[in-house]
């Protein structure tokens, strides 16, 4: 195996909840298997940072049994591209890597989800996980006033673990209705686990207000964020803070699995029952099929890995597990749907896109994503339209019609090693009849 050249029977992107499961099983079946994440840590995002701290015992299991189930962990990689069938194109620090598979599990999670309105890129606002995140990685918020605002469970969480390090908790916005809310906590009877944790949570937060039916419209401030104003669509009202935590729940990452051919459903990547995609030998589990929590991403990746690994009967067994988190899935959307009024928060100069500088104003000219993109430059940016091309999905419903690599930011060293293989090889791209990969001319672009 050369420096640069992987090769495995299963390669799973993605050390979260979804792929740990799924290397833990493929490997414990047999197979060769890799998993391949951009972070330094196995975990994901709910499970990061903690393997400098005590583990929570759910973390703790599926972190062990893959460090004793003989997979191989490439860390600090990114996958870009698919440039041929059973080829991934990755990024890491000693430069590009090739990385072969005969079976590929897509767990590439999600990320969150943000709105635009009138000073939301200020300094000083984030999304609650990516502040959380920083705070458990040192970042200090103690003594900080903290306003939590968006929709979703991660609200409630964030706030418990900002106030646990020492932030004040000014208050808690969650935009659903509180019938809803109240809805979804009925729904956590058949999950007493969840319930006890949620009970937990909300006695620690004991004197903070959270407010159903409430959401942010503007933030000021000079520079950093100072106030942020909430309406609860009668009254508008403004709170002092240093600090804005606002997501509106989770976006699915599934431009890897589009650059791989596979069909996306209503945002997320189709699966069967056997967490097949549309493409061939391409399985997909956790966040990107629907966002579900770690425990759904945990059964979906078990039922990946014995699929992959040709172990369907352990697969089955899991179907009726799998069944009741999906039952989950559902009562958290139901829940947690966004408001029509989020639609038209921003202003005709509030950028949407916050790498390339464009406003809402300019992006309403045009008639859908693609032609935006051509002609704002919206969504070309450092972040490759992760930001805006979410939030353009929910202010004009464009979808994202085909994704064109590099997934990620990538180096120029990368690109071309996609070409000179491709010009030793005749210049031909074998790009093969089972993974509509992209050819080489994109790359060019
Ligand atoms: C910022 C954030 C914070 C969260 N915090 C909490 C929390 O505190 N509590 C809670 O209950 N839930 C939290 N969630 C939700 C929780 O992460 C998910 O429910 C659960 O982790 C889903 O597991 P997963 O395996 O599907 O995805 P993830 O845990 O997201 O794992 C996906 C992994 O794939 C990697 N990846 C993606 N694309 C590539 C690529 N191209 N190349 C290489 N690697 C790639 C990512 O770096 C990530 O490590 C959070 C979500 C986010 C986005």
């Amino acid at each position: 195996m050369s420096e640069r050249r992987f090769d495995f029977e299963i390669v799973v992107v993605g050390a979260g909840p979804a792929g740990l499961a799924a290397a833990c099983m493929a490997a414990e079946n047999g197979k060769r298997v890799a998993v391949v994440d951009d972070t330094p840590w196995l975990g994901g995002q709910i499970w990061r940072g903690q393997q400098a701290r005590p583990l929570v015992p759910q973390a703790q299991k599926w972190i062990e049994r893959f460090r004793r189930s003989g997979a191989t962990l490439l860390d600090r990689t990114s996958v870009i591209a698919a440039p041929r069938a059973g080829v991934l194109l990755a990024e890491h620090a000693n430069g590009p890597r090739e990385i072969h598979w005969d079976k590929l599990i897509l767990a590439t999670g999600a990320r969150e989800l943000f709105l635009p309105f009138p000073g939301w890129t200020l300094p000083g606002i984030l999304g609650p996980g990516g502040l959380q995140s920083l705070a458990k990685s040192g970042w200090p918020v103690s003594g900080q006033r903290v306003v939590v605002a968006g929709s979703g469970p991660l609200l409630l969480a964030v706030a418990d673990g900002l106030k646990k390090l020492g932030a004040k908790i000014v208050s808690i916005a969650e935009q659903a209705q509180w019938g809803r809310v109240a809805g979804f906590g009925a729904t956590l009877l058949a999950h007493p686990a969840k319930l006890a944790q949620a009970a937990r949570i909300k006695w620690r937060l004991l004197g903070v207000p959270y407010r159903c039916g409430v959401w942010p419209v503007k933030a000021e401030g000079d520079t950093q964020i100072r106030q942020v104003t909430l309406t609860d669509g009668q009254r508008s009202w403004t709170e002092a803070c240093d600090l804005l935590a606002c997501g509106f729940g989770l976006a699915p990452n599934v431009e890897l699995p589009l650059a791989l051919g596979c069909e996306l459903l209503e945002g997320f990547v189709w699966v069967d029952a056997w967490q097949a995609t549309s493409a061939a030998h391409v399985y997909c589990a956790g966040e990107p099929t629907g966002i579900g929590g770690a425990d759904c991403a945990l059964v979906e990746g078990q039922i990946a890995g014995h699929t992959a690994s040709e172990h369907k009967a352990e697969a089955q067994a899991l179907f009726q597990e799998r069944s009741r988190w999906h039952e989950f899935r559902s009562a958290l959307a139901r829940a947690f749907a966004l408001r029509a009024e989020l639609k038209s928060l921003a202003t005709a100069d509030t950028l949407v896109c916050r790498c390339e500088d464009v406003s809402l104003g300019r992006m309403k000219q045009f008639a859908g994503w693609r032609d935006a993109k051509l002609q704002s430059r919206c969504g070309m940016g450092a972040c490759q339209g992760r930001v805006c091309g979410a939030a353009a999905k929910v202010i004009f419903g464009w979808g994202m019609e085909s994704v064109r690599p590099p997934v990620l930011p990538a180096r120029i060293e990368s690109l071309i090693s996609v070409a000179e293989k491709e010009s030793a090889e005749g210049g031909k791209a074998s790009t093969g009849s089972e993974c509509r990969a992209p050819a080489l001319r994109e790359y060019e672009n």
